[in-house]
């Protein structure tokens, strides 16, 4: 049974991290947005789990970060990063308090919380919607039609959609929006565990000669429970590998043998695929913004999104806030839009997929492991890149160059900090 059209200031497709996020900007600038999802909440997302900086200080903007905390989130206090041959760089951070660092937290606590921020800040969310097609009309986009959880079709309009229906969105395909995924398709894996041994507060990254650029890691859901996965990089058929590769890294690697020797898997082992760096393609259309994992804004050596998911649903609630207040709707204001994730995040998409073709050579990866375990300066500055804190083409900055070919001989100030200010990790 077809349903009569509903309409609002802003529809937002997907109720992810980028569009969760998203509406709660708009309901609390006063915008009357609709939010929708094919999934009811709470709900699962394949994902690691570990909430980067960049994400951090929008959630910290948004008054959000303590009840994340309170939802039983784990403060990253220290990273660990392991080459191949055994090589281990430790970084721990200076002490910080909980809610200024990185954290890690299942998708299915994060995701529902971030959903219900969406609706206390004045947004409709319509839970086991799925969009299907988008509404044009005079070449614009103006909503979205869709399939409603009794199996009726229903409507939304608005002049402006927001597309943050991850990897798969129907908008983009609809659309013809070609990201340029500058770092190519990763898939990867990942189930949880009970009872793991010597977790603290560790963000554990094992590179794997079979995989690299890629790795395995283990992230502390708790005091022994723990998110296990690894990623491959690379086509559809890579992704096969991955079922075995996972096996082998919790049987047989050290790191997996003394965290996970008496665990036991208490979730599937599951997978999902990552599109990486998009730092070209076109992410607007007339009517549409297209944030997060619809958009490949997704790192491309960590494969961490919600970063970058947050910072782009930032950049678009800008945009739409100026489109609505000027009423105009064309094509051309929309591509602001595109100006401004290029400018925020373009260049550190470049300089990621710089260094993934760096860590795709087991020698690089050797050096620079090793170079990491030898010197705090790299080491912060690796587990930096990795956490979110910094860009990635800071990585190729002279100084940090001169100091990875020099040591310690080269003076590299860090960022600048006030005396017991948290360091960039946390
Ligand atoms: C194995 C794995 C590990 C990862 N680990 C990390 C990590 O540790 N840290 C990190 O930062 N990133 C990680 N990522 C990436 C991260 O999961 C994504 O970048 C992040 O989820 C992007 O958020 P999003 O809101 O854009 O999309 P999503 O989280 O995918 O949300 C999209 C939403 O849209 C909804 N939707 C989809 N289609 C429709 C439709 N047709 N109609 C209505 N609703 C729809 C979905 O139900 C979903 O709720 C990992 C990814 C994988 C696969």
């Amino acid at each position: 049974m077809s349903q009569p059209t509903r309409s609002s200031d802003v529809i937002v497709v997907g109720a992810g991290p980028a569009g969760s996020v998203a509406a709660t900007m708009l309901a609390r600038a006063g915008v009357r947005v609709t939010l929708l999802d094919r999934a009811r909440f709470p709900r699962d997302k394949i994902c690691g789990d570990a909430v980067g900086l960049d994400a951090v200080r929008i959630l910290r903007r948004l008054d959000l970060v303590q009840s994340l905390h309170d939802a039983g989130a784990v403060p990253i206090s220290e990273t660990l990063i392991t080459s191949p041959e055994g090589k281990r760089a430790r970084f721990i951070a200076p002490p910080a308090p909980a809610y200024k660092r990185g954290f890690i937290l299942p998708r299915m606590v994060l995701d529902l919380a971030l959903a219900e921020a969406a609706v206390k800040a004045g947004a409709t969310l319509i839970e086991e919607f799925k969009v299907q097609a988008p509404i044009l009309e005079d070449g614009r986009v103006k909503g979205v039609e869709g399939i409603t959880e009794n199996g009726g079709t229903a409507s939304f309009r608005a002049p402006v959609v927001i597309a943050a229906d991850g990897a798969h969105s129907v908008l983009v395909r609809a659309l013809g929006l070609r990201p340029a995924r500058s770092g190519g398709r990763a898939f990867a894996v990942r189930a949880y565990y009970e009872g793991a041994e010597g977790l603290g507060s560790t963000l554990e990254l094992h590179y794997i000669r079979e995989i690299l650029p890629a790795y395995g890691w283990i992230f502390p859901t708790g005091p022994s429970t723990a998110n296990v996965g690894i990623g491959v990089w690379g086509g559809e058929g890579e992704s096969k590998r991955l079922r075995a590769l996972f096996d082998s890294f919790v049987n047989e690697h050290p790191a997996s043998r003394e965290r996970l020797g008496r665990a036991r898997a208490v979730s599937p082992v599951r997978g999902w695929p990552l599109d990486l760096g998009n730092n070209a393609g076109r992410s607007s259309a007339a009517g549409l913004l297209v944030i997060g994992d619809a958009a490949s804004f997704v790192d491309p050596i960590t494969g961490e999104g919600i970063g970058t998911a947050l910072v782009s649903a930032e950049l678009a609630v800008h945009t739409a806030l100026k489109i609505l207040e000027r009423g105009e709707f064309s094509e051309r204001a929309f591509r602001e839009y595109d100006r401004a994730w290029r400018r925020k995040l373009g260049w550190d998409f470049r300089g990621g997929v710089a260094l993934q073709h760096l860590l795709a050579r087991p020698r690089a990866v050797e050096t620079v492991v090793g170079r990491a375990a030898k010197d705090e300066v790299i080491a912060a500055v690796l587990s930096s890149i990795v956490g979110g804190a910094i860009p990635k083409y800071i990585a190729f900055h002279p100084l940090v160059l001169a100091r990875f070919a020099f040591g310690k001989r080269v003076p590299v100030p860090g960022p600048r900090r006030r005396r017991g200010a948290p360091s960039p990790r946390s």
